[in-house]
């Protein structure tokens, strides 16, 4: 089968011929159909210091995508061939604490689909049927495709109650932008992203965000100014890695704000306590999304109007894959989609 694999310890990756993997009683063989781009795996391709202490060489890597069910373990249950599913990325213990009290997405243990372990960059991926997730009828492919960073927005954005609140999004990458249509979707007031990137603002902007803010060249003080929020934002979402942004959130939260951080930063951050204290903050970490609540609230958002189309800016064959990793370290575009049919 195809695949798109590290194969050297350097930058890049390479298309790869191997072998259709063997699966096991409780697992899922899933036919790709399309996959995406995620961040990560730019940081793969880049072979950065996270990228070099975390991946196996060789390994194929992938972890956004569609697939129909090929073949299952004789314990399988629930799933026939032919099923069309997208999965969660995240494989659990099942032993720990929290696994048991059904709270995978804190599990200690996890082991990342194309990160740890073979991903979704390949004609046929073996997944626990656990973690795969059957999909309706009426989610067209491309959006089944980006169901995990989908799945890191609604899981961050839904962290605290929304309505009628204002809310601070910093960083307009993909999660981001789907983030602030989320919040806007379940009835948000001001949804505000900040960024430094144009395009992506300007994308932000068609995915609702009421204000897509360039703080290279404009104050979020003068533009929560204009919007007469004399006492700031009562939520947060934190998805840059940016510690400048994340700065620039705490001091523009109101007193009793509630901040979900997604993003992650690349070193240890320091920030004003004083801020989190005197304000009574209270800041959750988001890891992954859980299993399995944000995967129905995803779908019932869809179907419930959410329109995600505008965030796949790019397709292509999966031969022309090295095309698609460009328009993704160009910054300028939202999903890019890979075809394997
Ligand atoms: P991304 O890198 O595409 O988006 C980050 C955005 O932040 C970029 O558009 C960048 O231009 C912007 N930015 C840079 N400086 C800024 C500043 N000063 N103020 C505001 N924005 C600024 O990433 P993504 O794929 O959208 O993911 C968002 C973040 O979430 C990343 O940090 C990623 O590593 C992280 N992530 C975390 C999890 C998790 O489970 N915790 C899962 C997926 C992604
Ligand atoms: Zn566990």
């Amino acid at each position: 089968m195809r695949t798109l694999a590290k194969l050297h310890p350097e930058k890049g990756l390479w298309a790869h011929e191997s072998d259709v993997p063997e699966y096991g009683n409780n697992d899922l063989l899933i036919r790709i159909r399309k996959t995406a781009i995620c961040g990560t795996d730019m940081h793969i391709w880049n072979w950065d210091e996270w990228a070099q202490k975390t991946i196996p060489v060789p390994m194929h890597v992938g972890h956004e995508y569609v697939g129909e069910v090929a073949a299952m373990g004789s314990d399988v249950r629930g799933f026939k061939l032919g099923d069309r599913v997208s999965g969660e990325g995240h494989i659990t213990c099942g032993h720990c604490r929290n696994c048991r009290a059904g709270k995978r997405h804190l599990c200690r243990e996890t082991i990342g689909v194309g990160v740890n372990r073979p991903g979704a960059f390949a004609d046929y991926l073996v997944l626990p049927a656990d973690n795969a997730f059957k999909l309706p009828d009426n989610i067209p492919d491309d959006i089944a495709a980006i169901l995990d960073p989908f799945g890191n927005a609604a899981h961050t954005a839904l962290s605290f109650d929304l309505v009628g609140e204002d809310v601070l999004i910093t960083g307009a990458g993909p999660i981001g932008i789907m983030a602030a249509a989320i919040c806007r979707h379940v009835g948000a007031r001001h949804v505000v992203i900040t960024d430094v990137n144009e395009y992506r603002l300007q994308l932000a902007e068609k995915m609702g965000a009421t204000r897509a803010v360039n703080v290279a060249t404009t104050s979020l003080q003068d533009v929560m100014h204009d919007l007469h929020m004399t006492e700031g934002f009562d939520v947060g979402l934190e998805m840059s890695g940016v510690p400048a942004a994340f700065r620039s959130m705490l001091s523009s939260m109101n007193h009793g704000g509630k901040i979900a951080m997604l993003g992650i930063p690349s070193g240890e951050t320091a920030i004003d306590w004083n801020q989190v204290i005197f304000k009574g903050l209270i800041i959750k970490g988001i890891y992954g999304r859980e299993m399995f609540e944000t995967w129905y609230k995803m779908v019932a958002m869809l179907q419930s109007g959410l329109d995600l189309s505008p965030m796949i800016t790019h397709h292509y064959k999966v031969a022309d894959f090295e095309q698609g990793f460009a328009a993704m370290a160009s910054g300028q575009s939202g999903k890019v989609i890979l075809d394997w049919t």
